[in-house]
């Protein structure tokens, strides 16, 4: 890549690869799960559209591959679609999928065939209860069981669009994610698995994380995913799969054919070894690791031109060396050395 000293791939310190670029598009979302506290306004300084598109042409060549977009909630992002055809078009330059997490209340059939047609590759779509007052209490504090019923009504009928729209999950092109939190929707894990296996789609289970400052996040409201996994089997029994190189999620085969399930031990089982994720913020922070307390601004080298950029990333990536989540026990047992780290929403998962 031009403006780099070598073409080797990048590599940290700990001599984990660039892979996962995480984008977020907006800081802003439309819904208010508790374990996450989205910001109500944007950060200051958002980057513009073509901004991200020649941003993501610069990663793409330095080895991160596949983009997933994020938010805040990504499809209150206006002109998503135009701006996954200005992504895709990146292909030729080392872009391989661009996928995408969203809430899922916003997808119109319209919206879904536009992005589908314009080069988005996968959808996740994040959903946590099977009911209308297990919602309720997911999406916002204080959220009435009506609400919970209609954000729950939405979301299957996203499932149902994007299916329709060419998302086809067989092929893993549709996910669910579900974030459990005991004392919250720890009785919703077996449901869970119950709509995801009737849907033909595959679940995704979240341990909840210590992620931002505003959350509340203690070490008992985590189920850990042993635990989802075991209660799950009880009802149909599973075979492990493991978990794929560079992947997050542990996966695991329904004995009966009923399909996969995936979960997301990173509180229990952290996978900070071989991590290939960057986060870049909607103004353009880039933060190598969830639990990160700062950034790096990549504004400045992003409007010097593509060099300093690939400059830029490839020294932010090369000088890295976190592993917060692996320290986690050891900064739990010492709080003075914790420090305040970024919000979910504004980092994008
Ligand atoms: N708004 C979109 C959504 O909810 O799918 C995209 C952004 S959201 C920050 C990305 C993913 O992070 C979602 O699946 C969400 O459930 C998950 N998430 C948010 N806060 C979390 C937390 N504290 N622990 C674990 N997962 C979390
Ligand atoms: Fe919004 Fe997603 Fe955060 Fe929930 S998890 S508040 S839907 S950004």
């Amino acid at each position: 890549m031009a403006g780099r000293a070598s073409d080797a791939p990048l590599s940290d310190r700990l001599g984990r690869p660039a892979g996962v670029l995480r984008l977020s598009l907006t800081a802003r979302c439309n819904l208010n799960c508790p374990y996450c506290c989205p910001d109500n306004r944007e950060p200051e300084g958002l980057l513009s559209d073509p901004e991200r598109v020649r941003l993501v042409a610069v990663a793409a060549g330095l080895g991160f591959s596949t983009l997933r977009l994020t938010g805040g909630e990504p499809l209150l992002h206006p002109g998503l679609p135009q701006l996954v055809r200005d992504l895709s078009a990146l292909r030729a330059v080392g872009l391989r999928e661009i996928a995408m997490t969203s809430n899922g209340q916003r997808l119109t059939r319209r919206l879904a065939r536009e992005l589908r047609e314009a080069g988005l590759d996968r959808l996740t779509l994040s959903l946590d209860g099977t009911t209308a007052a297990s919602v309720a209490r997911m999406v916002a504090p204080q959220a009435s069981p009506a609400q919970g019923e209609h954000c729950l009504r939405a979301v299957l009928a996203a499932l149902a669009t994007a299916r329709q729209a060419g998302f086809e999950p067989g092929a893993g092109r549709l996910k669910l994610n579900a974030v459990i939190v005991r004392g919250r929707n720890e009785d919703q894990v077996v449901p869970l698995a119950g709509l995801a296996r009737e849907l033909g789609v595959e679940l995704r289970l979240i341990e909840a994380m210590d992620v931002g400052s505003r959350n509340g996040w203690r070490p008992d409201q985590v189920m850990p995913a042993a635990e989802m996994v075991q209660r799950i089997g009880a009802a149909w029994p599973l075979e492990p799969l493991g978990r794929p190189q560079h992947g997050t999620a542990s996966r695991w085969r329904y004995r009966d054919g009923g399909g996969l399930l995936a979960v997301v031990a990173s509180i229990s089982q952290p996978f900070c070894g071989d991590c290939n994720r960057l986060r870049i913020t909607a103004n353009g922070m880039a933060h190598t690791c969830l639990f990160a307390s700062q950034g790096t601004d990549l504004r400045q080298p992003l409007r010097q031109g593509p060099e300093a950029l690939s400059r830029a990333i490839a020294a932010l990536w090369g000088a890295r060396s976190d592993r917060y989540s692996e320290e986690r026990s050891e900064r739990l047992r010492d709080p003075a050395t914790a420090t305040a780290h970024a919000e979910m929403a504004y980092l994008g998962g």
